[in-house]
């Protein structure tokens, strides 16, 4: 993915002689005053939004003091738990990060729950500002009977699960059947349908976990379903996560060409990146193979294909009630345009009998802490450009304030208007103007509940361990998942 660089040209030289307006988008590269007070500021979250909110203040603020809080032991959020083993480069952004952190006006505090280790408001009087990037951690529910059924998980477990996220190290996923089912059509669901079509010899040198290689390893699944309420058109994944479905070695596409009826008078009008998308799709729904393609699918032991028009209705039990067996979808069809298009049922449906279900239907951010305003209908936190709305000095970034969608690079610049808003309140007087403690009082706090940080140091600690692990296996890195084993390796705070 190509992250491009976020830059701000020179004011012109007719604008440079007048303060800019306050609230304009230049007003934040106005200098700080020498003689002010270093900001003390407070990022909760190390995924891509903390590091790029922490990273635009550090850069816009020559003094500004920049803590990072991670629940997690380790750093990086989705970059390390969500992005798929086979795209390392995409996992590239965790350089600048690192840069970000060496800083001697960043530090990185793991293994601290805000909301349980340390309250909001206990940042908020410790600190200038506080900004909230916490990501968005639970999945949405299907909110179908069966649903509870063994068989029935949720892609975000699965995902944690094959990149060593702790809490999703006993899932043991059961793949011993042979259809799975992913509901939804976004990258993720193909993510996870490539994970488990994948040759695995073809994810040994990549840091998936071991555990989670050797289930692959043993898996039977052969088809994989990836099922979607709406149609062709309104798929949610991009065209490179769908070649790299199409080219997956050893499996073969199965598309109904009669969804795609009438489909090319209909993209004429859409986006490039849509047109393109659909085009492809078109092509491979339509087109016979050249002679090696047909060849490479002939010998494919494996399939998947998208089932469009279909919204689950019941996960079906096994005779014995035991376990999933099977999906019961009800037929939709499209009513409204454009972004309006929706799908409604048609009164038919339809039985697809599967060993396991995916549930991929999108993620969710929790209500951090009671002090904080929470939208349980958008799952955001309520924020006018990143500033949460009626709480001075309190702002978010990233998923937890736009909600679950957009690649890193969508976090990346929303990341950075949270920073200027916090930049120009700083600049306007609109922060508190006392010197504040920062970590100082955080840490006696910490430390009287038991809690043991883990700096940035630690990390790089872990990470020259586990990529050592991952060396005899030709691997990046070999992921430690055991919180305790970790905090074992780190002994005590220095
Ligand atoms: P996160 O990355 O989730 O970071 C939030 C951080 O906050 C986490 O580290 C979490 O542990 C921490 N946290 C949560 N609660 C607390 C708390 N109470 N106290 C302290 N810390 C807390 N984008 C791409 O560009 N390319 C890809 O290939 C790609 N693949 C993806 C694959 C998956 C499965 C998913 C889900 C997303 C993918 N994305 C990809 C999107 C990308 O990961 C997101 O845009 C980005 O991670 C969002 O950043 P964030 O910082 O808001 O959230």
């Amino acid at each position: 993915m190509a992250l491009r660089c976020w830059r701000w040209w020179p004011r012109p030289a007719w604008l440079r002689s007048r303060p800019p307006p306050a609230g304009s988008p230049l007003s934040f590269r106005q200098p700080f005053s020498t003689q002010e007070l270093t900001p003390q500021i407070c990022v909760v979250g190390s995924g891509p939004a903390g590091f790029y909110t922490a990273q635009h203040l550090l850069k816009h603020h020559p003094r500004a003091h920049v803590d990072i809080y991670e629940k997690q032991l380790v750093p990086f959020g989705l970059v390390r738990f969500g992005v798929a083993p086979d795209h390392p480069e995409v996992k590239n952004v965790i350089n600048t990060f690192t840069q970000t952190a060496r800083s001697d006006r960043c530090a990185f505090r793991g293994n601290v729950v805000v909301g349980r280790d340390v309250l909001v408001p206990e940042l908020r009087e410790a600190y200038h500002a506080v900004v909230l990037s916490y990501g968005a951690e639970d999945h949405q529910a299907l909110g179908i009977p069966g649903e509870e059924l063994p068989g029935v998980l949720s892609a975000r477990a699965f995902v944690g699960w094959y990149n060593g996220l702790p809490e999703n190290q006993e899932l043991a996923p059961d793949l011993s059947c042979d259809t799975a089912v992913i509901l939804g059509q976004g990258n993720v669901a193909l993510d996870v349908a490539r994970i488990l079509l994948m040759p695995p010899e073809h994810l040994e040198k990549t840091d998936i976990t071991e555990a989670a290689l050797g289930v692959l390893r043993q898996s039977q699944v052969k088809t994989v379903w990836i099922v979607g309420r709406r149609g062709p058109l309104q798929v949610a994944f991009t065209i490179k996560e769908l070649r790299e479905m199409i080219q997956l070695p050893g499996t073969r596409p199965v598309l109904d060409p009669a969804d795609f009826l009438g489909i090319q008078d209909r993209i004429k009008e859409a986006a490039r990146p849509r047109r393109r998308l659909t085009e492809l799709l078109l092509r491979t729904a339509t087109e016979k193979p050249g002679a090696e393609g047909a060849a490479c699918q002939a010998l494919a032991s494996r399939s998947w294909g998208l089932r469009f028009f279909r919204s689950p209705l019941q996960v079906l039990p096994s005779p014995d009630g035991q376990r999933a067996a099977g999906i019961r979808l009800a037929v939709t069809r499209l009513e409204g345009a454009g972004e309006a298009t929706r799908a409604v049922t048609t009164g038919d449906t339809e039985d697809l009998p599967c060993g396991l279900v995916l549930s991929s239907i999108g993620y969710k951010s929790r209500p951090i802490d009671p002090s904080v305003p929470f939208d349980p209908t958008l799952g955001i936190i309520p924020n006018t450009e990143g500033r949460v709305v009626d709480m001075p000095g309190l702002y978010c970034s990233g998923w937890v304030k736009r909600g679950p969608t957009g690649v890193i690079a969508t976090t990346m610049n929303d990341s950075f208007l949270t920073s200027q808003m916090l930049l120009q309140d700083l600049r306007a007087g609109l922060l508190a103007s006392a010197p504040r403690p920062g970590y100082v009082a955080i840490e006696a706090l910490l430390s009287s509940r038991g809690v043991r940080p883990v700096s940035f140091s630690d990390w790089e600690k872990l990470d020259a361990e586990e990529v050592s692990r991952g060396q005899g296996a030709g691997k990046p890195r070999e992921k430690l998942v055991d919180p305790q084993a970790m905090l074992r390796l780190l002994g005590p705070c220095a």
